[in-house]
């Protein structure tokens, strides 16, 4: 993977406050003159990522000078309508389990595709080109709106309905959760590293009274543990 520094492009990061995307922002920010940020509110149950994003944009910045020069705008769309669309464990309070089709029910069906839509909307109106996601085909929880061929395939059609070059990345596309760590640390040392662990949220449940080796959460739902077990390979 690149990390070509590119000054002249400007960059909207998918931004919701957990570990992936954090270490997305870090990654454009080492990569790009200009950084904005973008979370949606869709009535998710692990609503206290949204919390942790101000304190993490915050944190960011102070960590490098350059970084803090960087760092534009914020915004945060409300996306009520994907709660309306249909039970999902990941906004109502039902247990999480896996579908008859094989996929585990907090997968929210087109989220991706609408996130990436608004962001390219966003974008047109703010004179950004690249839109930077945390969606990964490795360690992915079979979600498909993650491949890299719906994002790739995604890429033409925004360019094209908005009528100008945008360039999705996504960073952690062929990582694990492991690689994720270490690619914090090559960002940003040690301090990027507590940071992640510290103040990016994760777990389904909300849960955030325990801090852990590898950050706060329950420790058993899926997202804290793949989190867990990514740590723990990375520690090893
Ligand atoms: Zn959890």
């Amino acid at each position: 993977m690149s990390t070509s520094w590119q000054p002249h492009r400007r960059a909207l990061v998918l931004f919701s406050g957990g570990q992936d995307s954090t270490t997305c922002l870090a990654w454009a920010l080492a990569r790009y003159g200009y950084v904005e940020t973008i979370g949606f509110d869709y009535g998710q149950r692990h609503r206290v990522e949204l919390d942790c994003r101000t304190t993490l944009r915050l944190r960011l910045a102070a960590q490098r000078d350059d970084w803090a020069l960087r760092l534009g705008d914020d915004h945060l769309l409300s996306v009520d309508v994907l709660g309306q669309l249909g039970a999902s464990a990941m906004t109502d309070d039902i247990a999480i389990a896996t579908q008859a089709d094989g996929l585990p029910n907090t997968f929210v069906p087109g989220r991706n595709l609408l996130f990436f839509t608004l962001a390219a909307a966003l974008a047109y109106r703010r004179g950004l080109d690249v839109l930077v996601g945390g969606m990964s085909q490795t360690d992915y929880s079979g979600y498909p709106d993650c491949r890299d061929n719906t994002l790739k395939a995604l890429q033409v059609a925004l360019s094209l309905g908005i009528d100008r070059p945008l360039t999705l990345e996504t960073p952690l596309m062929w990582l694990n959760k492991a690689d994720t760590w270490e690619l914090a640390q090559q960002l940003g040392g040690p301090a990027l590293v507590e940071l992640v662990r510290t103040e990016t949220h994760t777990c389904y449940l909300n849960q955030r009274d325990t801090l852990h080796t590898w950050g706060y959460g329950c420790g058993t739902c899926p997202a804290c543990v793949l989190r867990a077990q990514g740590h723990r390979q990375w520690c090893a």
